[in-house]
């Protein structure tokens, strides 16, 4: 909690002192809808090194009956500055990335790209906005995020076959065709070869597919398998919402995604 006011306060003194204040962000939808659980406060924002220049950050959300639910994005290291995969789930957690990475890391992130239109992964556009950040998502990602009421990304990747690549800031971006979402990328860091591979991958050697809401059930499974078959050499494998594993979380994604004969 002392970490979230931190980073609400950095967004607030940001905002005072570009002096627009009808500029103050509507903290996400996410954040208001928050609901509490007795004993349970939310986990601070963490940063974990994942291998040369690559970074992890995770927020939490508490949601119940679960408790913290986390959501894990990434910091990529580029020269002088770094790139961000994905927000957190707000505002004030994906200000306090910006700012890490700025005052720890000393590379400010310049461009983020995200892997669809949920707020796992887009719940702080705004703030990436406010703090000058460029932001990044396919077409149909931006469509989809102004449908459930998400900032879309202010600029445009150009990626929409099933299959079809595109190199942005030294990672390899590959539509696998529709998941998790019917949007979902993933994102190969190929110097560490580490597959991010977002909430289309599941963690851990879990039975649950987790929010099936706008999956594309049919597909699902097929999409893990194009992602694992483009990207042979990664062997670290990160989903959204678990620890960083190895390629058999690939396996057993494509396994309990399978389409179901009924
Ligand atoms: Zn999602």
């Amino acid at each position: 909690m002392r970490y979230t006011l931190i980073g609400i306060s950095l967004l607030l003194g940001f905002v005072f002192l570009s002096g627009c204040m009808h500029q103050v962000p509507v903290l996400s939808q996410q954040s208001e809808q928050s609901t509490h659980i007795e004993g349970v406060a939310e986990k601070p924002v963490e940063f974990v090194k994942l291998g040369t220049g690559v970074w992890m950050h995770t927020g939490y959300k508490v949601v119940p009956p679960w408790g913290n639910i986390r959501t894990n994005g990434l910091i990529i290291e580029r020269g002088d500055y770094s790139v961000l995969v994905d927000t957190a789930w707000n505002d004030a957690q994906t200000a306090e990335i910006v700012a890490w990475a700025k005052d720890t890391l000393q590379k400010p992130i310049r461009a983020s790209i995200h892997t669809h239109a949920h707020s796992d992964k887009m719940g702080g556009m705004d703030a990436l906005h406010m703090l000058g950040v460029e932001t990044f998502a396919t077409d149909l990602t931006n469509r989809l995020a102004i449908e459930r009421g998400l900032m879309p990304a202010k600029n445009v990747l150009n990626i929409s076959e099933i299959g079809s690549q595109i190199e942005w800031e030294g990672l390899t971006i590959l539509y696998p065709g529709g998941g998790h979402s019917e949007d979902n990328i993933v994102v190969n860091e190929g110097v560490n070869n580490i597959l991010f591979g977002g909430c289309m991958i599941r963690p851990g050697m879990t039975t649950s597919l987790g929010n099936i809401d706008d999956a594309n059930l049919g597909y699902w499974s097929k999409a893990v398998e194009n992602a694992a078959n483009a990207f042979p050499d990664s062997q670290i494998v990160i989903p959204s919402h678990g620890k960083p594993a190895g390629r058999e979380i690939l396996k057993n994604t494509a396994y309990i995604a399978r389409p179901k004969l009924d």
